[in-house]
């Protein structure tokens, strides 16, 4: 029966390459890594954000001065006109647009005071959040660094692991490898076992003392297989 036992060792690369394969894809430094890109991407969304926020306020602002620029030099217009009015009626006329002028004046200026304040703030945030997405960036390289070593050593592991099942098969025939195969479909766990005692380590279930005494005496060309979970049985 030391064709089953190859098999089996073949069966303890496979289940040590499928382990291998989980761990790549459940690697703790994955996580990490994924935490970290959108901790980053999301500072660098934030400081966007307050970028455009005060940019939009210095456009205002900019609009603003213009048009207080405007305002301005209508007043001096209107109050030089002003001193040259003599009938009451036009004098008052003049006086109420001086006055609408003022008003307007001054809610722009009330405005203007308004979104330089709003301009400071994001200059003070934007500090914080620029050394927020200076630190996320250097966590997010450090974690790809830490996930691109990690996949690295566990791809080694399976490039070995394979290395391993390749020369273990070699000196299992074909035929046997591809019933093999097509078993350990059903049964990821296990295609081939191994007596625990009268225990199957397949199945877990125990086998009569009987069947072990027939399948201990069957041909060399009939393999021996447990009768309840169906696995070869490497005795
Ligand atoms: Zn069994």
């Amino acid at each position: 029966m030391g064709i089953l036992h190859d098999l089996y060792a073949v069966q303890l690369s496979d289940i040590a390459i499928s382990q291998a394969q989980y761990r790549l894809a459940h690697l703790p430094e994955s996580a990490t890594y994924q935490h970290a890109k959108s901790a980053s991407a999301n500072a660098i969304t934030e400081l966007a954000a307050l970028d455009k926020r005060s940019a939009e306020a210095g456009a205002e602002i900019t609009g603003l001065e213009i048009q207080a620029q405007e305002i301005d030099s209508t007043l001096a217009r209107l109050n030089k006109q002003m001193k040259t009015i003599i009938a009451p009626r036009e004098a008052e006329a003049l006086q109420h647009e001086i006055a609408t002028c003022t008003n307007n004046r001054s809610a722009l200026d009330d405005r203007e005071l308004e979104l330089l304040e709003i301009v400071e703030q994001c200059d003070k945030e934007s500090v914080v959040l620029g050394s927020r997405v200076e630190s996320t960036r250097g966590a997010l390289s450090s974690a790809e660094q830490a996930l691109r070593v990690a996949r690295a050593t566990v791809n080694a592991q399976i490039a070995q692991l394979a290395e391993q099942r390749s020369a273990q098969s070699l000196v299992v025939s074909p035929s046997l490898l591809s019933t093999y195969d097509a078993k350990r479909k059903h049964r990821p766990d296990g295609a081939v076992s191994k007596m625990n005692g009268p225990t199957c380590s397949g199945c877990h279930l125990d086998l009569p003392k009987s069947e072990i005494d027939r399948l201990h005496k069957l041909p060399a060309d009939e393999l021996p297989e447990c009768p309840h979970c169906g696995c070869f049985i490497a005795l």
